[in-house]
């Protein structure tokens, strides 16, 4: 090729879980909600007068910052918003992550970390997992530049005590520490209540999850006044409209309607629990989930070989050929009715291969 090439920004990318291209299956690869978002979302949309799309949309996304900041008790000037919590995510490495020092992330964790961190030239370092996927609190107690735990942690659905993570804090008030909730509202206790407490936390979480609206791109993260503006002084270095104004006014509505959003937040959660009991009897392992997804290995059937199986049928999850995790599902919270049809798929199978 050209000796243009030299100059040219080699990544090696992210991949997300597959989005096949059929409506006939059941699909609980990428953790989203099988239940559809707030009835006020769908009003918006109908009623969407596209006249307004002629001008650009809100730079600061003001109706959605003050919504949150509203709903969640905290000052506007503490709310930043983005496209899905990847993006608030990437512009927080981008605004804190600018040390010498390597950052720290737990080795088993949401794979797009070390791609930002390679974009971006970020040294980092892995630390491992304990035997059973714990993260191990004291390994964080370390001079690093910076540090990125998800809580629930992804892939393996296992909550943190939040009292360790403010260990985690307390020990690097030297850097940012960000804690990416993008399951927390599935069962665990978020870190926005110590906002107050450590003027170096950012709590990221998103509207893909609980909220069912992967497709609409929402994230958004709280931390102190001061922290806030510098991440949308970056913001508005790359990209000042990065919200657009059909997304902000969905957002508004989803964060409104919180009595339908705790009744589907618990249909989830219910789901989950019967899901747990019954690949218990099927002699599944798995820690226990907090989030939307349960990530299980069979001691005498590979997750390779299922996952292809389960694919035949119709049925996606997701499996990750890496070291240490290539015997394990991640399997999401679907319908009752989804959950039972892989139950009873994984029990025909395993009573004729097992
Ligand atoms: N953090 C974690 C831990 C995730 O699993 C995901 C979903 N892939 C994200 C962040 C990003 O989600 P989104 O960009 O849809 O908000």
């Amino acid at each position: 090729m050209g000796a243009w090439e030299k100059n040219v920004r080699k990544v090696v990318p992210y991949t997300p879980g597959e989005q096949p291209d059929c409506t006939n299956i059941i699909k609980l690869n990428t953790n989203e909600n099988p239940y559809p978002p707030a009835p006020g979302v769908a009003d918006v949309l109908r009623k969407f007068d596209a006249q307004v799309l002629r001008r650009y949309p809100d730079p600061a996304a003001e109706a959605l910052v003050c919504a949150l900041a509203d709903h969640y008790g905290v000052k506007k000037g503490q709310v930043f918003v983005g496209v899905g919590s990847d993006d608030v995510l990437a512009m927080s490495f981008l605004t804190f992550f600018n040390g010498k020092k390597p950052i720290l992330f737990p080795d088993i964790t949401y794979s797009f970390y070390d791609v930002w961190a390679d974009l971006f030239r970020i040294p980092y370092q892995c630390l491992p997992l304990d035997e059973e996927f714990e993260i191990r609190t004291e390994d964080y107690f370390r001079e690093c530049g910076g540090i990125v735990i998800p809580n629930p942690n992804a892939p393996t659905g296992a909550e943190k005590d939040l009292s360790e993570l403010e260990q985690i804090m307390a020990h690097n008030s030297d850097v940012i520490v960000i804690i990416d909730e993008a399951y927390i509202d599935f069962g665990g206790e978020s870190a926005v209540s110590l906002l107050s407490k450590y003027d170096n936390l950012l709590v990221v979480q998103t509207f893909s999850k609980s909220r069912s609206l992967a497709g609409m791109r929402i994230g958004y993260a709280f931390g102190n006044e001061k922290l806030i503006k510098y991440l949308n002084d970056v913001k508005y270095s790359f990209n000042s409209y990065t919200m657009d104004t059909v997304t902000i006014a969905v957002g508004v509505e989803a964060v409104k309607d919180d009595i339908y959003f705790q009744k589907m937040l618990k249909k989830v959660v219910d789901t989950r629990e019967w899901t747990k009991k019954e690949l218990r009897r099927l002699g599944f392992l798995f820690q226990d989930s907090k989030s939307n997804f349960i990530f299980a290995t069979h001691p005498k059937c590979p997750a390779k070989a299922l996952f292809e199986a389960l694919k035949k049928e119709g049925i996606f999850v997701r499996y990750f050929d890496k070291p240490r995790i290539d015997n394990y599902l991640r399997i999401s919270i679907g319908t009752d009715q989804e959950m039972k049809t892989l139950l009873a798929f994984l029990e025909q199978y395993l009573g004729e291969n097992v």
